[in-house]
């Protein structure tokens, strides 16, 4: 039997570790806090929100509409500023950096595709011409633009829709433009707010392979909000994010013989938080506090006895 280190003896270990916080992750949340403002009414859209994301990774995120995940999206592209924690995005500052390197980090390190199909696309650009577009501000040579453009269309799978305008294409032809508009200045990073959530399950079966194929031939990393189940099954690691924090984490593995198995996490933040499911604190009528106990492999909760007698 081994012996189990005192409370005190645990936690002069952890403060002695300090490790820098997501070394090595391309997307890091810490601590991370939205508040909007309007009419002097406040609502934390974020209430202290940690993520990691490693370098080509692909992941989704899921949580019930208001629990901050277009508001998360919208901070990691550069859109927004966050009200204060850290966000860093392969390896840029999302908190201190300048509006001429916020816009740069726009144009270069992130490619953003939006629900709505219509405001991915300008109209009156055919498809190849909206994939060179981010790659003219870029400054980009016309002959490797128009190379580029075709090589990523044919990538995605609409390689025979390059001259036409979004009109002419189906919208999960114009998603997958819209992936191709993302990814035409090679970002470190690739943000999707509900990419499918405007197209019926065939189609966005198809959207979701294009992104997957982007991910695993580009190698940028990818951030998918989603509501569609069938999307969240198809990635390694789901985060649910709860009231503007993440909550809880399903990681999926390929075993030896082929089948894939889902493990569900909670996630514990640095000072030690753990968000307990609903289910679980009612079931046993957990409220205000509830009793710990260390074992020699895992915590114990149990509830407050005065309260449950
Ligand atoms: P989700 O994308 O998960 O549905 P959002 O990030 O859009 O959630 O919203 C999170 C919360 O922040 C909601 O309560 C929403 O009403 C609020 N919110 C989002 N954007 C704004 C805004 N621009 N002004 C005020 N409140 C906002
Ligand atoms: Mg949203």
């Amino acid at each position: 039997m081994t012996d189990t280190p005192s409370l005190a003896e645990l936690e002069r270990r952890a403060a002695e570790r300090g490790p820098v916080y997501g070394e090595g992750a391309h997307i890091v949340c810490d601590n991370l806090v939205r508040i909007y403002k309007t009419d002097g009414i406040e609502v934390v859209a974020l209430q202290g929100l940690d993520l990691l994301v490693n370098p080509g990774e692909l992941i989704a995120i899921v949580g019930a509409s208001g629990s901050g995940k277009s508001t998360l999206l919208n901070i990691l592209s550069g859109l927004d500023v966050p009200t204060a924690g850290v966000a860093r995005v392969a390896g840029a500052d999302l908190l201190t950096m300048t509006a001429k390197e916020r816009l740069r980090f726009r144009r270069e390190q992130v490619g953003f595709v939006w629900q709505q199909t219509s405001r991915n696309l300008l109209p009156y650009l055919t498809a190849a011409q909206n994939v060179e577009l981010p790659m003219r501000f870029a400054g980009r040579s016309r002959r490797e633009r128009a190379i580029r453009a075709a090589e990523l269309l044919g990538l995605l799978g609409v390689g025979d829709c390059v001259a036409r305008r979004p009109e002419e294409l189906s919208g999960g032809q114009q998603q997958r433009v819209a992936i191709a508009v993302a990814v035409a200045n090679e970002p470190h990073v690739i943000l999707a707010d509900e990419p499918t959530g405007e197209l019926d399950t065939a189609t966005a079966a198809e959207v979701f392979t294009a992104l997957r194929r982007v991910n695993e031939e580009l190698g940028t990393t990818t951030v998918v909000v989603t509501h569609d189940p069938q999307v969240a099954e198809r990635v390694d690691r789901t985060v649910g994010i709860r009231d503007g924090r993440t909550s809880s984490e399903v990681r999926r593995r390929a075993e030896a013989d082929g089948t894939r198995t889902a493990e569900e996490y909670a996630l514990l933040d640095r000072v030690g938080r753990v968000q307990l499911p609903k289910g679980f604190t009612e079931a046993l009528d957990m409220r205000d506090r509830v009793r710990l106990n260390l074992e020699s492999d895992h915590v114990g909760v149990w509830p407050d006895q005065k309260e449950t007698e």
